[in-house]
């Protein structure tokens, strides 16, 4: 029972794993978009093990490659050559623009971005680096240090060298949607850390495409533009965080950064990459890639032939059932309804996001901006009784973050927007 499984945990899971309905949920199956509980209860998977389960629960096609490999050779390291981890790479560099073509694959994102942090550092022999405040890159110790969210960080000195930029931030920040320019204007505070934070070189800046953890919140246009080309001229790389934002949740485009106009140096992946499998890369230029042949350098489980073809099959499924544009249609479908639900709720302050990657932001008042962490959370909970799982973000917890599976059909998109004006007319009473 639920009740048995909450008591082994906490008698023998650390503390810090947290919980996060009242009533702790339990989900023991998965079926595409859908998961159930032990009493045989479904809920609409509204944000997919925290953007991670991207082409469906047990999804058919990625459920026979993992098997037929497990039945083969599930081990053996890089150090023996691996048909499966050869052919997936090729087929994951097919799908980045220039000369992004040599991947490294680890286990997690925050090893991804630990090895990108040190591929930009090795490579340029510089040590500064800028991340984003109200970020996210990790829950390891350089992962917490290019974060900038204290709620995130813990007993890790501020920065290894990591100095954080004012991030964009549309709803609440200095420069609002009605400006135009706010994208170089933003970007004008990675300069200013350049000039006056550093010895005037850096290693490189790092950036999700859309602020996650953070919020969903997207950036004004030609933000990453502006940013890229101040690192650039301090001597920099460019690293695109596409842990949540990349394999065509945005809808637009493959990856996150394409919708800035901008190509990366390197691109950090990882969640939607495996559909739950533990599987991350670095992906990289040749001459950058080059700089790891001065030292040896490890990772036992990275790539494992059982994950590489859990990945291959992911981007497959991706590919033959049209995935990225279902997010582009069905996330516009949803940002209209969002816009109408904003109308009928004052406690909504903003809505936002790209693809099947949405925000609600909560306010206690309109005017003031108060953050509504409580009105938030209270959102979260009366939609799980409705049979919806909800994320939850943003630097006050205030802000719901809906990113189902991108297998969602029409009819769960209109089941969203109904619970939400449910839920959120319960909240705000
Ligand atoms: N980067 C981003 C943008 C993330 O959202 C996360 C996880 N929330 C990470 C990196 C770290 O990934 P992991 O938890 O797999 O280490």
């Amino acid at each position: 029972s639920a009740a048995e499984v909450l008591a082994l945990r906490q008698r023998y899971l650390n503390p810090g794993l947290f919980l996060y309905y009242k009533r702790p949920l339990m989900l023991v199956e998965g079926k595409m978009q859908y998961v159930w509980d032990e009493t045989g209860r479904r809920y609409l998977d509204g944000i997919g093990g925290i953007l991670t389960v991207s082409v469906g629960h047990c999804h058919p096609h990625v459920v026979a490659a993992a098997n037929r490999q497990n039945e083969t050779i599930q081990h053996t390291t890089t150090i023996y050559l691996q048909p499966a981890v050869a052919h997936y790479a090729e087929k994951l560099a097919s799908k980045l623009p220039g000369d992004l073509k040599v991947c490294y694959f680890v286990n997690s994102g925050s090893e991804a971005n630990d090895l990108a942090l040190l591929m930009a550092r090795a490579y340029t022999g510089a040590y500064d680096v800028i991340a984003l405040r109200n970020a996210y890159h990790g829950g390891n110790a350089s992962g917490m240090s290019m974060t900038a969210q204290s709620t995130w960080k813990f007993n890790v000195p501020h920065s290894f060298g990591v100095h954080h930029a004012v991030a964009p931030y549309p709803y609440r920040g200095v420069y609002g949607y009605d400006d135009a320019d706010a994208g170089r204007k933003y970007a004008e505070d990675v300069k200013s850390l350049i000039d006056h934070a550093t010895p005037g070189r850096v290693a490189g800046f790092i950036a999700e495409s859309i602020m996650g953890v953070g919020g969903f919140v997207v950036f004004p246009h030609g933000y990453l533009h502006h940013a890229y080309e101040h690192v650039r001229a301090a001597g920099g790389v460019c690293i695109a965080d596409e842990v949540q934002t990349g394999f065509g949740r945005t809808g637009t485009h493959y990856w996150g950064f394409e919708s800035q106009g901008v190509i990366p140096d390197i691109v950090t992946m990882a969640k939607g990459i495996g559909n739950g499998a533990p599987l991350a890369a670095v992906v990289t230029t040749p001459k950058i890639a080059a700089v790891l042949t001065q030292k040896v350098h490890f990772n036992t489980f990275g790539g494992n032939p059982v994950v590489s073809v859990i990945g291959q099959a992911v981007l497959e499924v991706i590919d033959r059932e049209n995935l990225q544009a279902n997010c582009l249609t069905l996330g516009r479908h949803l940002l209209e309804g969002l816009e109408k639900l904003k109308a009928r709720h004052a406690i909504i302050g903003d809505v936002r996001g790209q693809g099947l990657m949405l925000g609600i932001e909560f306010v206690k008042d309109r005017v003031t901006k108060e953050p509504g962490r409580e009105l938030c959370a209270q959102v979260v909970e009366n939609a799980r009784e409705l049979g919806l799982l909800l994320g939850k973000g943003g630097l006050w917890s205030q802000t719901i973050r809906i990113a189902p599976p991108m297998c969602l059909t029409r009819a769960d998109a209109d089941f969203i927007l109904a619970v939400l004006d449910e839920a959120i007319g319960a909240a705000g009473k």
